[in-house]
């Protein structure tokens, strides 16, 4: 099967160096280096242009936004074949990628929306979880190839419902990490110990991936690497806020997380790491971490 993946980002790059290990891999990345890099270490070719990846069987695309993929899929209209299958593991907008598959469709081209999530640790390692929105059909092809990625790979619905379903996870993921921040300041104003207060949360009711994985190493240990960029996670929960919206759902704590993570990024910029919001957090009760 030859692939075509575009996008050789954090997630980007090591993704498309496990598909190489049984597929033929064309790599394009808008920064030529990288692409230079990633064919030079890892087998795969270099596009000689955008359209090159036009040829492939599958087309994947790993982008900060539906914005971005929608201007790669503008530019690779004319060139694409009937039968090809697109595979957007970008985190994107639902509306946006349903508009996106019947402008592909009237080429003839397949498309599932298909986000992760496992971090860039995951990809490395490929344990990735991989939600799929397609059909049934274009789930197997999409499973078939992206088992190289992922332990976890699961069909959603129909397309759209793998970026919606992310973006969810993602505001879940959020909210957990604000209000874990939030109480571990207060115990640690009221006195008690930060890493007494984590024993005691990792072995109780308030134990989560932010309590057990995400916060110690800050907040107890003072390390603040960037792995996941706040302004990617601050976007996951505007689409959700605005799926919210076309729902006309009533969610005050997600419009709530939604209106704290832009904050943030406000007030934190463009090159910080989502958990860094915890920051904001000590910000607000004018105090920090150390
Ligand atoms: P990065 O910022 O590391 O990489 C973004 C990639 O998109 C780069 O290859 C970049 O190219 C390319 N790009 C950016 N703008 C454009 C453009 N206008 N035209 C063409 N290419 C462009 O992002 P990540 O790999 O971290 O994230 C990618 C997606 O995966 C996002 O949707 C994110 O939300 C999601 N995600 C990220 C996770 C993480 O932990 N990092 C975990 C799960 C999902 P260039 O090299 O030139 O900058």
């Amino acid at each position: 099967m030859n692939i075509a993946f575009i996008g050789l980002g954090a997630m980007g790059y090591p993704m498309a160096r496990h598909l190489a290990k049984e597929h033929p891999v064309t790599v394009w990345n808008r920064t030529r280096e990288k692409a230079e890099r990633h064919a030079r270490e890892h087998g795969t070719t270099l596009a000689g242009d955008l359209a090159g990846c036009a040829a492939a069987d599958v087309i994947i695309t790993m982008l900060p936004t539906s914005k971005e993929v929608d201007e790669i899929v503008d530019r690779l209209l004319p060139h694409l074949k009937a039968g090809t299958l697109w595979i957007d593991a970008t985190s994107g907008d639902p509306n946006v990628s349903r508009e996106t598959a019947r402008r592909l469709a009237a080429k003839g081209v397949e498309f599932v929306d298909a986000p992760v999530t496992g971090a860039v640790v995951g990809a490395e390692n490929a344990t990735l979880t991989i939600m799929i929105g397609g059909s049934a059909e274009n789930f197997a092809r999409s499973k078939e190839i992206l088992r190289l990625n992922g332990k976890t790979i699961i069909h959603v619905g129909d397309i759209g419902a793998g970026h919606a379903i992310k973006v969810l996870t993602n505001t879940i993921m959020g909210a957990t990490v604000w209000i874990t921040s939030e109480c571990l300041l207060l115990a640690k104003q009221l006195g008690i110990d930060l890493k007494t207060a984590l024993e005691v949360t990792n072995a109780g009711s308030g134990r989560s991936n932010a309590s057990e994985n995400l916060l110690p190493m800050r907040l107890r240990d003072h390390q603040w690497p960037l792995v996941f960029k706040l302004a990617h996670h601050d976007k996951d929960i505007r689409i959700a806020a605005s799926l919210s919206h076309q729902q006309h759902a009533s969610t005050p704590m997600l419009a709530l997380t939604q209106q704290l993570f832009t904050a943030s990024l406000n007030e934190l910029g463009e090159g910080a790491d989502y958990i860094e919001v915890a920051k904001i957090v000590a910000k607000m009760n004018g105090t920090s971490w150390d």
